[in-house]
């Protein structure tokens, strides 16, 4: 057994049945998924040349698709298709938010996740414990208990740099081209955590700079939306790893946007949210003190 292929013997979530997960070098590079909307709300297939866009929207937690040589980390389909393994209905949100403000921000890029969060969590980094969590609430991932150096060095070769390479590449693009874009990650949490009620629905994050965040919930207090500034986390809970990656290097305005997922799961209730969200950022982004990321 060398360090590039691994079998590991674990046991499952209820420590019944051991089971073996083979983890072995993988030469696949997972970059993030890039799509573009133009300056009419248009999808479009490849960024505009000298029409740099005013906002970038990343979504870290957009998948639950789980592939060789990871396999589903020894969980069973209940559990990776909860609230553990994804942001339940946020890069549905995320396309239409990318398409809804387009027009305004003139044109608009989404980076979001190809794979699961728990192969690896895009919004920590590589020396976060929970980067590749072995518990997540109340469930044990018994293919990330007991990770050794080389394994995490893997997954951080294979999704961690490629993923953040994609981001870092728009964002250079539209600095490149004389415009300097906000950047919003988007996320949602689910309702009851760890046995505990959570009444927020709207949380707005920020990390070094709130110019943006304290716009954002100035403009929410017009709607119902229960918005408070840095709920149900905040940057002291080593959330922000992506906006102090690519927001604070560059002094972008910058925020981290959670729904409670109750609210996006429901068409219904999808369609309001997203509604007002729009609304929202839309009054946020022309509020003064908030750079201009509007359309020229
Ligand atoms: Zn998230």
């Amino acid at each position: 057994m060398n360090g590039a292929d691994m079998v590991l013997s674990m046991r499952t979530a209820n420590n019944k049945e051991p089971i073996n997960c083979r983890e072995q070098s993988t030469k696949s590079l997972w970059r993030g998924i890039v799509s573009f909307w133009g300056q009419e709300g248009q999808r479009l297939k490849a960024p505009v040349e000298h029409q740099p866009c005013g906002l970038v929207l990343v979504c870290e937690h957009a998948s639950n698709r789980f592939v060789t040589p990871w396999g589903t980390l020894g969980l069973d389909t209940e559990t990776t298709t909860s609230h553990i393994a994804w942001d339940l209905g946020a890069l549905r949100l995320a396309k239409k938010l990318a398409a809804n403000l387009a027009p305004i921000t003139g044109g608009t890029v989404l980076i979001h996740a190809p794979l699961s969060r728990l192969i690896y969590d895009l919004n920590r980094s590589p020396d976060q414990q929970d980067a590749m969590p072995d518990q997540s609430e109340a469930y044990a991932i018994p293919g990330n208990k007991s990770l050794g150096l080389t394994q995490r060095l893997e997954r951080t070769r294979s999704l961690y740099l490629p993923f953040h390479t994609s981001v870092h590449e728009e964002i250079c693009r539209i600095l490149a081209q004389g415009k300097r874009p906000l950047l919003l990650t988007i996320h949602s949490f689910t309702p009851v955590y760890n046995g505990k009620q959570r009444d927020v629905e709207f949380g707005v994050i920020h990390d070094t700079d709130d110019t943006l965040a304290k716009a954002i919930v100035t403009a929410a207090s017009r709607s119902n939306l229960d918005t408070r500034l840095n709920e149900p986390y905040s940057a002291r809970d080593g959330v922000t790893h992506t906006l102090k990656l690519h927001a604070t290097p560059y002094n972008l305005a910058h925020a981290m946007l959670e729904i409670r997922n109750d609210l996006l799961t429901n068409s219904q209730t999808e369609a309001k949210v997203t509604r007002q969200l729009t609304e929202i950022l839309t009054t946020a982004f022309q509020s003064p003190g908030v750079p201009s990321c509007l359309a020229s």
